[in-house]
């Protein structure tokens, strides 16, 4: 879960500073059914408890970089659940400082590197805001494939739809640097806001800003 190694745990246990579910854990008769353990309490903190390999998923909020050693601003890092900061975790792809939504994490280094892949074609659906009106000129430019600077091939997008003056949904497969952002500037306009919406069969729903849940069994076999 984070908190040591398995010498460094059983000392925090001995020490009586481990709860589970509010019972301390130092009597070593005991047992615990792990599948309903809810919250672990370390030292008067409680926390949930983690099930590993972890695979979660982030509302990133405007304002934090998707890095462990940020430059400028918080790491995305900072919204998980602190024991997490010993754990070997990733998040699957970038969304840039000021991009929102759907960002995905886990401890699962095949599982990261698969859905990063270039091989693998998972479509990231975004919802994007823009500076000026759109155009069907503009919708078609991003179906057909524009060309960006440094890349040899055009890039298109896997469906273009618009959803009001200002705003359309654009799925792309590829993971390029500040891909929609580039690509929208190549066809002709910029982007205000960008919001990812989906990676794949997983939504970003209702979950609030800020907030994270476990990926569902059915979530992870849709990924698979
Ligand atoms: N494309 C971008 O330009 N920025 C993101 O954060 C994600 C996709």
């Amino acid at each position: 879960q984070g908190f040591g190694s398995r010498k460094e745990c059983r000392q925090l246990i001995d020490y009586g500073l481990v709860a589970i579910d509010g019972v301390d854990a130092s009597d070593w008769r005991q047992t615990v059914d792990a599948a309903n353990i809810r919250t672990l309490t370390v030292d008067g903190q409680h926390w949930p408890l983690l099930r590993l390999p972890l695979y979660l998923l982030l509302h990133k909020p405007a304002g934090y970089e998707t890095s462990h050693k940020p430059l400028h601003h918080p790491s995305v890092y900072r919204l998980l659940p602190p024991q997490l900061g010993n754990l070997d975790i990733s998040a699957v792809g970038r969304l840039d400082v000021d991009t929102t939504g759907l960002l995905l994490f886990s401890t699962d280094g095949q599982f990261v590197h698969a859905l990063t892949s270039p091989k693998k074609l998972v479509p990231k659906l975004y919802r994007v805001t823009t500076k000026h009106p759109l155009s069907a000129e503009l919708l078609q430019r991003l179906r057909d494939g524009v060309l960006l600077h440094d890349e040899n091939e055009t890039l298109a997008a896997d469906s273009v739809e618009q959803v009001a003056d200002c705003v359309l949904d654009m799925a792309i497969t590829q993971g390029k640097y500040h891909q929609v952002k580039r690509m929208v500037a190549a066809a002709g306009n910029r982007v205000a806001q960008l919001h990812r919406l989906a990676l794949g069969a997983v939504a970003l729903g209702e979950l609030p800003p800020g907030q994270w849940r476990h990926l569902t069994a059915a979530e992870l076999a849709a990924l698979g």
